[in-house]
């Protein structure tokens, strides 16, 4: 099983050492939570930048793994540019993770559920859309996870040719950065509804291409991008909102020219683009 970067080691209780070793397990936790959630910032305050219009007002959310219990997310209504520490919140995931198993929930149940996930009941409500990010957060080398509503994409998914966007791409960097498609989720309502439809489309995608998607886009609404670094969801991002500037730049000229099966096939398997990702930490 993979454990999840920077999760701490088990400690074992020690008959004489008992106490010491509870109080550097709970010392070496608030250190993980503190790093944690400095990362989390990190990341938020590049979805969330002025100059590039991701994300603006209360729009957008990200989140980080904690380890297999619990993960951070931005507190609802929260700007993702000025987002501080004290609108960050720990959820259990474990709680959310059981609701998307009901076939339906009232908006009021989802409430309640979303404020009782929190490890403290201080914190602030958790977005909404905390409950696809506990999903996503479960999968296998998947750390952080970033949504915004970035203009250029929701240009595409905001029209007749949304699902194009996801199953097809215009540039080698779009293969490398984004995967070779995207996981197309056709309008649902925000929440607990939406996040059962993006299990249900992401696991199609696992079985169909044996690997996790690296970008989820919903149409009418934004986009998703997730993976195991910062720089990897930063990237999927900001090459994904490229592509979709390029794709509208394509249209108004005659239409985007796609790339073949066989052509994005190859540059997702060439070895010199996997060492090209490695060093760029994607
Ligand atoms: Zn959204």
């Amino acid at each position: 099983m993979l454990r999840a970067e920077g999760e701490p080691d088990r400690i074992s209780p020690h008959a004489s050492h008992g106490r010491w070793v509870n109080w550097e397990g709970r010392s070496r936790m608030a250190d993980l939570l503190n790093e944690k959630r400095d990362a989390l910032l990190n990341l938020s305050h590049e979805l969330g930048r002025d100059d590039r219009g991701w994300s603006i007002l209360g729009e957008g959310n990200a989140s980080v793994r904690i380890d297999s219990e619990s993960f951070l997310v931005k507190a609802s209504g929260c700007n993702l540019g000025t987002l501080r520490k004290d609108q960050v919140v720990q959820c259990k995931s474990l709680q959310l993770l059981s609701l998307l198993d009901r076939r339906s929930a009232t908006d009021q149940e989802v409430n309640s559920a979303l404020l009782a996930s929190r490890v403290s009941g201080d914190a602030r409500k958790p977005s909404v859309e905390a409950l696809f990010h506990a999903y996503l957060l479960s999968l296998p080398g998947v750390t952080f996870v970033g949504h915004t509503h970035a203009p250029s994409v929701n240009g595409i998914l905001c029209s007749t040719r949304a699902r194009e966007f996801a199953v097809k791409r215009i540039m080698p960097d779009e293969v490398v950065c984004c995967g070779s498609e995207s996981v197309y989720i056709p309008y649902t309502d925000p929440g607990l509804k939406l996040a059962q439809v993006i299990r249900k489309a992401t696991e199609s995608f696992h079985k169909r291409m044996k690997l996790l998607p690296r970008v989820i886009v919903l149409q009418n609404h934004g986009i998703i991008t997730l993976g195991g670094t910062i720089e990897a969801v930063l990237a999927a991002m900001m090459m994904a909102e490229k592509s979709a500037a390029i794709w509208l730049k394509a249209a108004s000229i005659g239409g985007p020219v796609f790339m073949s099966k066989e052509q994005v096939n190859r540059i997702a398997s060439r070895p010199d683009e996997v060492v090209r990702k490695r060093a760029m930490n994607i």
